[in-house]
């Protein structure tokens, strides 16, 4: 098992917003995780990531049969984990081909062609085209879903072992569908798993595994289209199962 998530709990202010969460994710695949706005599906994407301020009260995250529920976000990377935000950061006076090294899986790194050539191929990717993007900066200048093309494209140069996507689909100048498969594609078959946070049926129905997530539970794992069926239907209800 790539990643387990173990009985996790997470407080944000006072409030407990995951109830103990248990997830499994398997090597090389993409596990989709949808559920009500406020669910969760966010803080559990920064507390696999170790993003700061997001510190289980308790249960633990095993990554490649390390715990590394105490690790800093740096070492979390170091091991193959990557994160990309719901709104994704932007990075004043850096270009996006530095952007796209600075993160780039050592394997392309070996020399110059090749880091040019898988720069060049991961903006093909993600629809922005090379000879435009590669000296534009990574700030303000970008819409939103043009910095959320090249943080897919900084994914694709990483290759990471699981790499956790906070709705990569989501917000203006939409991602489409299509464009997004043929990126989970490309990833999958490089051996990558992913994670990806999704409001999207077809997206949702498309991943390996999907996990319904309700008032800081997981409701219901397993096949895609049972899974969405399942949430169809019981979505209104979910607060149900709110325990306070
Ligand atoms: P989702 O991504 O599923 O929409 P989030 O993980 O973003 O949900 O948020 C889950 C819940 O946690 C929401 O109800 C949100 O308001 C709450 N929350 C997030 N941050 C804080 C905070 N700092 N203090 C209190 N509640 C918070
Ligand atoms: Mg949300
Ligand atoms: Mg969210």
């Amino acid at each position: 098992m790539l990643l387990k998530v173990e009985d996790l709990h997470v407080h944000r202010g006072n409030r407990e917003i995951l109830k103990g969460i248990n997830l499994e994710v398997k090597e090389n695949e993409i596990h989709a995780i949808i559920g009500p706005n406020g669910a969760g599906k966010s803080t559990l994407a920064y507390t696999i990531m170790g993003v700061s301020g997001y510190k289980p009260s308790k249960g633990r995250i095993i990554f490649k049969g390390v715990d590394i529920t105490n690790k800093s976000i740096t070492e979390r990377a170091r091991m193959g984990l990557t994160l990309a935000w719901q709104e994704p950061a932007r990075f004043e006076g850096i270009k996006v081909k530095t952007y796209l090294t600075l993160g780039m899986n050592e394997k392309y790194k070996k020399d110059k062609e090749t880091m040019e050539q898988k720069i060049r191929e991961s903006l093909e990717l993600v629809k922005l085209d090379p000879d435009k993007y590669l000296d534009r900066y990574v700030d303000e200048t970008l819409s939103g879903g043009e910095r959320k093309r090249v943080e897919l494209a900084s994914i694709i140069c990483m290759e990471p072992d699981l790499a956790i996507l906070d709705e990569p689909d989501s917000g203006i100048d939409i991602v489409s569908f299509d464009e997004i498969k043929r990126i989970f594609d490309y990833l999958k078959e490089k051996g990558c798993s992913l994670l990806v946070v999704t409001h999207r049926e077809e997206l949702a129905e498309s991943a390996d595994v999907v996990s319904l997530i309700c008032n800081g539970e997981v409701i219901k794992s397993g096949d895609p289209k049972e899974v969405g069926e399942f949430y169809k239907k019981n979505c209104g209800k979910c607060y149900k199962f709110q325990r306070d």
